[in-house]
């Protein structure tokens, strides 16, 4: 492999001087702060929350550094994983002139944000056991090629990409691979964030969004090698994590015990729902999850779908979607949103028979 970063950059961020905030040019302790004009009187809230907050979210980034086995060096954070897709597009691909690769059906985002950056968009579809097609993918890219974007577990078919086949697109590829794994914390995997020293090229996503619980706090991680993450902070909004999410997710990130409580519980539930769900007359197949979702194929998804709304259960309807073709993908819920779907599911297939 012949990774080089420098080749990889945009021109425009190599050279980029970067916004240099109050809090970089002074952070350490002083008594009186009139370097920001910030309202050094209070503010309707609390009184901390009229200083900005940590460009560089050194708290945060310690504990996780403790819960995941990596130095803070090697982890940017994200308002949302959603910010991290933009920047990673925003940083790498020049527009109207690279492109990207991506594996359909996938996350939605990474197509958008390749629009929002007039970045030419090229797909390689799953092959039909949901795997990655490396012939296909091996012709699709070429010198313009910047990212490749796997998704494992995938949204929205629920499985795990083969590992062997990620390590063959890591070693083969010269651009950066970004594995999202936005729902690994519900996988029989082992997630990619230990290996990021064998490959310089990895960038791994994660998020808070799912296993943790905080979708409402939108803070999304990128681990990556350090020079990765140091173009990642050069382009980012100053700041882009937000004080009272900073605090919230402080305090959230010293309750991993409960975290992992729920992910078992969530699990477990997953994997009772799917023979319930196999058992049903209506449905073709229940696709192996490693999330905290199943993907149906059902007889009339479409019908089941605007059914279950009547009964004010809302699902996602991917029934239109190439390779999920009559699905419906279902989140995991509590014990009574899953008995409730249950039911219903139950009532339209006798409806049905
Ligand atoms: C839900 C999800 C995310 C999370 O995005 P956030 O912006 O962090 O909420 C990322 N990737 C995939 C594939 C997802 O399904």
């Amino acid at each position: 492999m012949n990774f080089d970063l420098n080749l990889l950059v945009r021109k425009n961020i190599a050279l980029l001087e970067p916004y240099s905030s109050a809090r970089d040019e002074f952070s350490g302790a002083a008594k009186v702060f009139l370097d920001a004009n910030e309202n050094s009187l209070g503010s309707p809230l609390t009184k901390w929350y009229n200083r900005y907050p940590d460009p560089h979210q050194v708290a945060i980034k310690q504990k996780l550094s403790a819960i995941k086995g990596i130095v803070s060096e090697h982890i940017f954070l994200g308002n949302g994983s959603d910010e991290c897709i933009d920047l990673l597009f925003r940083s790498f691909c020049e527009p109207g002139r690279d492109n990207v690769v991506i594996c359909p059906p996938t996350y939605g985002m990474y197509e958008v944000s390749a629009n929002i950056n007039d970045v030419e968009l090229r797909r390689v579809p799953l092959l039909d056991d949901f795997q990655l097609d490396l012939v296909h993918l091996e012709n699709k890219i070429d010198a313009h090629t910047k990212i490749i974007w796997l998704c494992s577990p995938n949204n929205p078919t629920g499985n795990s990409l083969n590992r062997v086949d990620m390590e063959t697109v890591l070693n083969n590829f010269n651009g950066i691979v970004v594995i999202d794994e936005a729902y690994i914390n519900f996988a029989r995997q082992k997630s990619f964030v230990q290996e990021l020293a064998d490959y310089p090229n990895l960038v791994v996503m994660q998020t808070f969004s799912k296993a943790w619980g905080l979708a409402g706090l939108r803070l999304g991680m990128a681990f990556a090698s350090n020079s990765i993450i140091q173009i990642l902070n050069r382009v980012k909004p100053p700041y882009n994590i937000n004080q009272a999410t900073q605090e919230l997710a402080l305090k959230a990130l010293d309750e991993l015990g409960m975290v992992n409580d729920m992910i078992k519980i969530l699990v477990d539930m997953r994997d009772a729902l799917i023979p319930v769900f196999e058992s049903m007359p209506s449905v073709e197949k229940v696709y192996p999850s490693d999330a905290n979702f199943i993907l149906v194929k059902i007889k009339e998804a479409r019908k089941v779908y605007k059914f279950l709304l009547t009964k004010g259960i809302v699902i996602r309807d991917r029934s239109k979607v190439k390779l999920c073709e009559d699905c419906l993908r279902i989140t995991i819920g509590t014990e009574q949103d899953n008995t409730q779907l249950i039911d219903a599911m139950q009532e339209w297939c006798q409806m049905n028979a």
